[in-house]
């Protein structure tokens, strides 16, 4: 038999575990066809998540946990996730019922057309702000102008991943991850299924938005050096606005003499050129970081203890 890992990265969501437990059981009684393993993710959580799922696992083997010594931050709890789920696929889902449990027969059954990796397009989004919506449009737009691997719009982390999508995403030991990036560029065929995404059941985002710039930053320096490009091409942009400035100026002082003015435009000029400057050393700046963190070579993540529901199985 066939067997699927779901897994829940989770943060503080003892508010939606049972739910959540519920849906997925449903899930797995309704598809008898497949092992199921729900695999948990505990990101360092400082309410009861972890009690309860210890509690699950108690009477369930289809549940396993992986108990992270600290908040890591979802990126991170995913790659924990795929260094350690054992089925033949793998659906990346939130703990928050954001994204519905019911779609994954789907997902399967595309899956076993021969996809590897299906992932769910969010058509609506309901119970998120204007600028929310707006702003991940935006980046969107930015990523994709700047580089050339395609990036899925509107897709999160909700899918279902052949074994090989996840063994290769193993192999991707970044540490300013930006996983949805990955999923594009690892390249294998994909199929795209939609769904409406609803509001969490409980609880509050972890998202806010410090968090969200850093990962729109993390995502961009992470696919595409275009910021460095750009920064090149406006330093030669503004030499060469600067060599006929300087022409029109040498002309006009040889012609008119040189009476002292030119306050106002001196400012103009002096203000332009360090905006430019502080923004081309700052994009060279957050380069230089990801090379430090990069360099540094650390574990991703540790684990405080984990727990794995059935012997797993020997994978393909
Ligand atoms: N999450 C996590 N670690 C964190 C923040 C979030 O594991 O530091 C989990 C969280 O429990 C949830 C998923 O990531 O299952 C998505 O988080 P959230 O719902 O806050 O993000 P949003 O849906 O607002 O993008
Ligand atoms: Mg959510």
């Amino acid at each position: 038999m066939k067997k699927i890992s779901v897994l829940i990265p989770a943060y503080n969501e003892e508010a939606s575990l049972e739910s959540l437990y519920q849906r997925l059981g449903k899930l797995a009684n309704n598809n008898r066809d497949y092992d199921f393993e729900f695999l948990f993710i505990n990101d360092g959580s400082r309410d009861k998540t972890l009690e309860i799922i210890k509690e699950y696992s108690k009477t369930d083997d289809r549940v396993s946990y992986v108990n992270l010594s600290r908040n890591f931050g979802k990126e991170i709890a995913m790659i924990a996730g795929f260094d350690h789920v054992t089925g033949d696929a793998t659906v990346i889902i939130d703990a928050d019922l954001q994204d519905p449990p019911e779609l994954i027969p789907k997902m399967i059954k595309y899956w076993e057309y021969g996809y590897d990796d299906v992932y769910a397009k969010r058509i609506s989004r309901e119970g998120e702000t204007w600028f929310k919506k707006t702003s991940s449009q935006w980046f969107y737009k930015i990523l994709q102008k700047s580089t050339n691997i395609p990036i899925q719009i509107d897709t999160g982390d909700f899918r279902l991943l052949d074994r090989r999508c996840v063994e290769a995403i193993k192999q991707i030991r970044e540490s300013q991850r930006y996983t949805k990036g990955m999923f594009s560029w690892i390249g294998y065929s994909k199929k795209e299924i939609t769904y409406h995404r609803d509001p969490r059941v409980a609880g509050e985002t972890k998202w806010n938005y410090v968090k969200l710039f850093n990962l729109a930053v993390d995502g961009i320096t992470s696919f595409t050096t275009a910021p460095l490009r750009i920064s090149s091409f406006m330093g030669f942009l503004v030499s060469i606005i600067a060599f006929i400035f300087i022409l029109i100026i040498i002309i006009k002082t040889t012609i008119f003499g040189d009476p002292v003015a030119g306050y106002p435009s001196l400012m103009a000029v002096i203000l332009f050129l360090g905006g430019i400057q502080l923004l081309s050393l700052g994009i060279i700046g957050e380069y230089i970081g990801r090379i430090f963190n990069e360099t540094k070579g650390r574990p991703l993540y540790f684990i405080e203890e984990y727990h794995l529901g059935k012997a797993p199985k020997k994978t393909r």
